[in-house]
């Protein structure tokens, strides 16, 4: 998989599901693989998870988003590499 392969898969595999603002819930692509579903959360409830991080079902990788506010409107987070093989690049050459 090269890098535009990844982020057609990764684009294909973002998704947002249900209504509402308590509702409304993000699908986050793996990181490392973009297969779906490495992190789904809702979007309200999105720090906790986010910060937490998860670990691939497909490649084992896992990944956190320790997540910053600096006002109610702006969000911003780092991508954080936990366990599992590390890549030799964050995404495919
Ligand atoms: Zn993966």
């Amino acid at each position: 998989m090269n890098r535009a392969e990844f982020f057609a898969k990764a684009t294909a595999n973002m998704r947002v599901s249900g209504f509402g603002i308590a509702e409304t819930t993000v699908h986050i692509p793996c990181p490392f693989c973009a297969e779906p579903d490495f992190m789904v959360s809702r979007v309200m409830e999105s720090r906790e998870p986010f910060s937490a991080g998860a670990t691939c079902k497909h490649c084992g990788r896992s990944a956190r988003f320790p997540v910053e506010s600096d006002s109610d409107s702006t969000r911003t987070w780092l991508e954080v590499t936990d366990d599992g093989p590390h890549p030799d690049e964050m995404y495919p050459a």
